[in-house]
């Protein structure tokens, strides 16, 4: 479809876009050296000014934002305007926390005197992907403009009005021309970026093979990069455990952005003793939900992004079945116009199947029943994704063998796994290299200086 928006809604065309020309890219590319160059200069305190003044402009337009994103990818509304809140609370952040994270720190060595200062490193290029388009931008840019990077951004295709309007929101905030530039490009564009010399790093969240292809062509050329990959995240529940709020927490974590998140609970871990339960209020729960217009605030499902992630869930769902999974409901495409997939819950998921090799981009759930602690764990570790983990207890023992033992980024106790501008967030495993957030994620895109003087 190239650069388009398309209302994954309704598959009407909204509004395509030409992609730029290399003689546009190339002056893009001449802009940002050139903003480098002076805005490295600039006090932290003006940066943080400008940063706060993007917040404020995300608050005050909140709805014009959130509804730009739900005609893009179909997130109900209410998910889309608290996304642009949470983009609000980034920005105050890192622009409140900044200057302490970058504070030089010293070190006693045998020098006169030793320590390590912070400096940005040049022009950042984010590939983005569509299921957060506004957030996933934000919580790149706060930090690395906050430590005096120049951004470019190639968002996914099918989201380019997001990608205009938020450069266009950083530029009301005060940020000088050339700082953050949308570049309109196709994905075949991406990897001779990473040969360009005006080009510092990379930092790409999407898919496996959009981050291998990233990798090769930052490996080529010696460049660091930043990957946030996929995900099918566990979700264990003991007997312990409160099961309503378990139930609660594992419905919200799954269908959250029309459960196209890469820290979505993905597979359902139950102990046996539970596990009935368990099913019987998590079906209750998924039929309960109201599948619908996105743009309606009663709506809490809303249809998947594309037609390519509806055709390649109902692969997925169809050959999971095939080899002797049991849909306890749903597990078919939506009989309406859109791209919608019904809240579906497969149970006795059998070896070798995409239910236990694969991401589920989609509102599916993968119930697994575990005997103890061990098969809970054992089963949680096997998977080639490690990014988050979250694990239903109340007791001691088992609270601290998850913590020490799930191979994840994060482990979340009694809690849904989630992004927080506090914390650092990223992946093990092949869900990613190096964080986000938190102060290890201003520093991905730092060159960390050491200054030694006698
Ligand atoms: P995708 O196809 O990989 O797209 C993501 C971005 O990468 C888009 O901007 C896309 O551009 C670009 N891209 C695609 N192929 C590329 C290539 N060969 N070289 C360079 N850039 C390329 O992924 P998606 O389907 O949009 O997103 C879903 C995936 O992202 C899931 O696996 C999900 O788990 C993961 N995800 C991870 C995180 C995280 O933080 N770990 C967060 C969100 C999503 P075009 O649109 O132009 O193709």
């Amino acid at each position: 479809m190239g650069i388009a928006t398309v209302n994954p809604s309704t598959g009407e065309i909204v509004k395509t876009f030409e992609p730029i020309t290399d003689q546009a890219l190339d002056n893009k590319l001449n802009k940002a050296a050139k903003a480098f160059r002076q805005y490295q200069q600039i006090p932290i305190a003006q940066r943080a000014h400008w940063l706060q003044q993007a917040a404020d402009r995300l608050e005050a337009h909140k709805e014009q934002y959130g509804r730009l994103m739900t005609v893009e990818m179909g997130k109900p509304i209410k998910s889309a305007i608290a996304e642009v809140e949470k983009c609000a609370w980034v920005c105050r952040f890192y622009a409140d926390h900044a200057e302490a994270f970058l504070q030089p720190t010293p070190i006693a060595t045998d020098a006169t005197e030793s320590y390590v200062i912070y400096q940005p490193l040049g022009a950042i290029l984010a590939v983005m992907p569509w299921n957060f388009p506004f957030w996933q931008v934000f919580r790149f840019a706060a930090p690395a403009l906050m430590v005096g990077n120049v951004g470019l951004l190639k968002h996914a295709s099918n989201v380019p009005q997001s990608a205009l309007a938020i450069e266009q929101l950083l530029l009301d905030a005060g940020f000088p021309e050339g700082v953050f530039q949308t570049l309109l490009i196709g994905a075949d564009r991406v990897a001779p970026l990473m040969a360009d010399s005006r080009v510092a790093a990379a930092t790409l969240t999407g898919s496996e093979p959009a981050g291998m292809s990233l990798a090769i062509a930052a490996g080529q050329n010696l460049k660091k990069v930043v990957l946030e990959l996929g995900g099918s995240d566990p979700f264990i529940v003991m007997p312990t455990a409160d099961l309503d709020a378990a139930v609660a927490a594992a419905v919200t974590s799954r269908m959250v952005n029309n459960g196209q998140t890469c820290i979505a609970a993905k597979r359902f871990i139950v102990h046996e003793a539970i596990a009935d339960a368990f099913t019987h209020k998590l079906t209750e729960k998924f039929a309960a939900l109201k599948v619908g217009d996105p743009l309606l605030p009663e709506t809490d499902v809303g249809p998947l992004a594309t037609p390519k992630i509806l055709q390649d869930l109902d692969r997925q769902v169809r050959e999971t079945v095939l080899r002797g999974a049991k849909v306890v409901i749903g597990g078919h495409p939506l009989d309406r116009p859109g791209d919608f997939y019904a809240p579906t819950i497969l149970t006795d998921i059998p070896h070798h199947s995409p239910g236990r090799t694969e991401e589920f981009f989609g509102p599916v759930a993968l119930l697994f029943r575990v005997m103890d602690l061990d098969g809970a764990i054992d089963l949680a570790n096997a998977t080639q994704f490690g990014l988050g983990a979250s694990a239903w207890t109340n007791d001691l023992t088992e609270k601290a063998r998850f913590i020490q033992e799930l191979q994840a980024g994060s482990v979340f106790v009694n809690g849904m796994v989630k992004s927080d501008p506090r914390l650092p967030f990223g992946g093990i495993k092949r869900s990613g290299i190096g964080r986000e957030l938190g102060r290890e994620g201003l520093l991905e895109f730092a060159n960390i200086k050491t200054i030694w003087v006698q």
